[in-house]
């Protein structure tokens, strides 16, 4: 016999009821009104924050030299970059992964000095540096004076992950990297006409030494992220100042200088004039005043930026991430490239003021 509702056994019939009355034991919205909205509450907890903040370096052309062709074309490549390292976020991924991404971006794209169109030293080379921080282990890693190896911020990672060290140096570092299987260029691959006829013009009397602060012959790319698990991550690469000499090391690989991540406190990447940076710990600083004096992500970034190293002569900026996710792109340069995104639909992306 087929059981319509009419003839279905009675067990079925009790079953059917059992259930109906659980169901509206179990379900809030039938509840009482206070008990139900708790029970709504803690069934839908807020998705964690993602975020990620970018720079392409505090050396950035004058206003007047920029064209709109130019600078669509920087802006381009800051979303690009930002939007790569925030997939990776986006899917759950881990902000060190995330950074690394973002700098890679940065380094493959001539526009920024840093891998490919990297300023050159005094000899004419490009010396490539790069760190990498993990904020929920500090564990952190760097290399510096490198001339072949394509992605800097990677061999970064792995003296890091894949070497008792934290900071290797020139040949050394060349070597380490062959054994890890990464890529090597020649040198012709680094090479850019823009930056070659600026390492020319520092070798003319007209324009001096580098070391006159012009912005235009800097530069840097770096990243700093927050995951869904709440982990920070900054990194950083350059090809440091055109015209350098005497094996001379910014502060983009030196980890609390243009470098430093630590969970609870903030992530930083810095660019400018690294002796400054060097001098001011600046990574470390700013995170320090997050940490110990409770000030916000903002703040300290705005005190170490503009009371301290402007009024000191050191020019350049940084990104700064805090425990939430919340950003800080400061700078006391002309302009600084720049671009940032978070889970709650925040973006944004400029290069001057
Ligand atoms: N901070 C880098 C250095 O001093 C350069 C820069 O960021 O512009 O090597």
């Amino acid at each position: 016999m087929p059981h319509t509702p009419e003839n279905r056994p009675v067990s079925v019939r009790l079953l059917a009821l059992c259930t109906l009355v659980g169901l509206l034991l179990a379900t809030p919205a039938l509840a009482t009104g206070k008990a139900a909205g708790k029970a709504m509450k803690a069934a839908a907890p807020a998705p964690a924050l993602v975020s990620i903040a970018i720079h392409g370096g505090a050396g950035t052309l004058s206003p007047a030299e920029m064209t709109p062709e130019l600078a669509a074309r920087y802006t381009a490549a800051l979303e690009q970059a930002r939007d790569v390292g925030y997939a990776i976020l986006e899917k759950g991924g881990p902000a060190l992964d995330a950074v690394e991404a973002a700098v890679r971006v940065l380094e493959d794209n001539e526009l920024f000095n840093a891998g490919r169109g990297a300023v050159f030293d005094a000899d004419g080379r490009n010396s490539l540096d790069a760190s990498i921080m993990d904020g929920s282990t500090l564990a952190a890693g760097a290399i510096t004076g490198v001339h072949h190896v394509r992605n800097p911020v990677t061999l970064a990672r792995h003296v890091m992950e894949n070497s008792p060290h934290v900071m290797l140096s020139g040949d050394g570092a060349e070597e380490f990297a062959l054994e890890q299987g990464l890529k090597l260029e020649p040198a012709s691959y680094f090479k850019t006409e823009r930056r070659w006829k600026q390492f020319l013009d520092t070798r003319t009397a007209a324009i001096g030494p580098v070391a006159n602060g012009d912005p235009r012959y800097f530069g840097t790319v770096g990243a700093v992220a927050r995951d869904a698990a709440g982990h920070l991550a900054a990194a950083t690469s350059t090809g440091g100042m055109t015209g350098k000499k005497w094996g001379r090391i910014g502060d983009s690989p030196i980890i609390g200088a243009g470098t430093y991540a630590e969970d609870g406190a903030c992530a930083v990447s810095g660019t400018g004039h690294g002796e400054y940076f060097i001098r001011n710990v600046v990574g470390y600083q700013v995170c320090s005043l997050v940490k110990l004096k409770g000030v916000s992500v903002a703040e300290a970034a705005r005190i170490v930026v503009q009371d301290k190293l402007k009024t000191q002569g050191g020019e350049g900026g940084i990104i700064a991430m805090g425990p939430n996710g919340d950003w800080a792109l400061e700078f006391n340069s002309e302009g600084m490239y720049r671009a940032a995104r978070d889970s709650s639909g925040r973006r944004e992306v400029a290069i001057f003021r």
